[in-house]
């Protein structure tokens, strides 16, 4: 059976203890390879490599900087299939999705941070003719990388690339449950001639591997993307270190239909907004929010869509929703429709576990399910399911939607859908969220800045924010 290699020091290693991890392809629900059960030690020896290959690579004129991390991208697009094949059986998703969007994204991160750094300035303030202050930035040192399953390759380097591109070395941890994109980057790495220690990648389980980067003295920054619980508990661990902290974390994102809305593409996109990818995306749309004049229309149409959606083997064609990313999540995911249905839901269509004839008989899938008859306080409204599930609900006034919207304790995403500009404004002046989609979904422009507000996160990723972010910063005052 293959087995993942931690990538230290620019070579594979086997984890110190010896120990090993069983890796799922959900889709067929049984281990297909094995992730090193990394600890504190192998941290450790990352850590070390990476503050020894600090100097060269921080000093490291930009524009070789940024060619090495080119060069990684054209390596990423050469493998796309290899990639995207990989992603799908790692992780269940749609080898489709994983060829349009997570594996090509993943090069178009790395390429537009190092491209971006070549053009990175900082700012001067001339105090009349008595002072001039400049703002010097410089790379701040090892930073730790922690991401999560859904987008695997995708969000490792939404965080690896604008670190490595600011002149950061850092010690990384994909996610155990979808480890397999990130071991192969290891060896693109390798082929691109990215000098030792720069990126060193330790896998294993967050209460262990991860834990111990975010303990780490010499880690001086973490950029972390998952669940709000474990960014709780990352922010107490790092916070009294103080430590630079950026923190991407879960949402429960509202889709607002306005009677007035292009209807037709509003449900298309709905449609994907809520279940692409098993509707395991963060800014996944789950309440869907309806003006009362539109409602039953909107709910029959959905439903119907929702309906035609094919459940099936991630690697077919045509298959638009695969397996979830493990049992656990499959039961966790179940289970928030049982509470449904408990706090009075009506369950329009889907609800049930599908089992897909052949060789995924034994994966994880669940149909997708659209629930209505519910109020925005329950527990299905306002925790994150993170699942192929959306509930629907009628409002009366522009007023009320924005109230539903708000009524979370998260604030990440919301997509709003109406052909009154005016609307469309005001709205999204007044929703919570740290993205606002205007008649699109997941459209997404890398120079704008990313994050959550409330439970959702902490800090701004994109453009130059991410870039920022892995740099000291000094003002230095010079009395003319
Ligand atoms: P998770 O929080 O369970 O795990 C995320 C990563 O943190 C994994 O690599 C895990 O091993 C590690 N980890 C766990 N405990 C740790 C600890 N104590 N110290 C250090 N690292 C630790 O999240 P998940 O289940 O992998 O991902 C799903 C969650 O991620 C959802 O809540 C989703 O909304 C969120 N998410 C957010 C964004 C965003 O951009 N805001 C994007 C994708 C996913």
């Amino acid at each position: 059976m293959e087995k993942i290699l931690n990538y230290v020091n620019g070579a594979w290693q086997e984890p110190r203890s010896g120990m090993y991890l069983d890796n799922y392809d959900p889709s067929i629900g049984s281990v297909y390879s094995l992730i090193p059960d990394s600890d504190a030690n192998d941290v450790s020896e990352a850590v070390t490599a990476a503050l020894d290959a600090f100097p060269d690579w921080s000093a490291m004129p930009v524009e070789r900087r940024s060619a090495v991390l080119q060069r990684i991208a054209d390596l990423i697009d050469r493998d796309i299939d290899l990639l995207a094949r990989a992603e799908s059986i790692d992780n269940g998703k749609p080898l489709s999705l994983a060829r349009s969007l997570d594996i090509p994204r993943a090069s178009a991160n790395l390429r537009f941070f190092a491209t971006g750094a070549l053009h990175f300035s900082s700012e001067a303030h001339t105090t009349g003719t008595d002072a001039v202050n400049y703002t010097l930035r410089t790379p701040l040192g090892v930073a730790g990388c922690i991401s999560p399953w859904n987008l695997p390759l995708y969000l490792f380097t939404w965080k690896v690339a604008p670190a490595l591109a600011a002149g950061c070395t850092v010690v990384a941890k994909p996610s155990e449950l979808s480890p397999m994109t990130a071991y192969i980057f290891s060896k693109l790495c390798i082929e691109a001639g990215l000098p030792r220690g720069v990126l060193n990648i330790v896998h294993g389980i967050g209460p262990k591997a991860g834990q111990a980067i975010v303990e780490h003295p010499e880690v001086i920054a973490i950029s972390f993307t998952g669940g709000t619980v474990t960014g709780k508990k990352i922010a107490t661990t790092a916070a009294p270190m103080f430590k630079k902290l950026s923190l991407e974390l879960g949402g429960k994102n509202p889709n607002i239909i306005f009677a007035d809305c292009d209807l037709e593409r509003a449900l298309d996109i709905s449609l994907q907004s809520s279940f692409s990818n098993q509707g395991e995306i963060c800014l996944c749309g789950s309440r869907i929010l309806v003006e009362k004049s539109l409602y039953n229309q909107f709910v029959e149409a959905f439903v119907a869509g929702t309906k035609k959606l094919k459940v099936g083997d991630p690697l077919e064609e045509g298959t638009d929703i695969g397996a979830l990313i493990s049992e656990n999540h499959l039961n966790k995911v179940s289970g928030y429709i049982d509470l449904a249905r408990q706090e009075g839901g009506q369950i329009l269509t889907g609800g049930k576990r599908v089992i897909v004839k052949g060789r995924c008989a034994h994966g994880y899938f669940l149909e997708p399910t659209v629930i209505v008859g519910l109020d925005s306080e329950c527990r299905t409204n306002q925790e994150e399911i993170f699942g192929p599930v959306v509930t629907i609900m009628p409002f009366d006034t522009e007023m009320d939607a924005v109230h539903f919207s708000n009524s979370t304790s998260y604030g990440l995403s919301a997509s709003l859908w109406t052909e009154n500009l005016k609307r469309a404004h005001r709205v999204s002046a007044q929703i919570k969220s740290g993205i606002i989609w205007v008649n699109c979904w997941l459209f997404r422009d890398l120079r704008t800045p990313f994050g959550g507000m409330k439970q959702s996160g902490l800090g701004r990723e994109g453009g130059w924010e991410a870039l920022k972010f892995f740099t000291d910063v000094k003002n230095v005052c010079v009395r003319l």
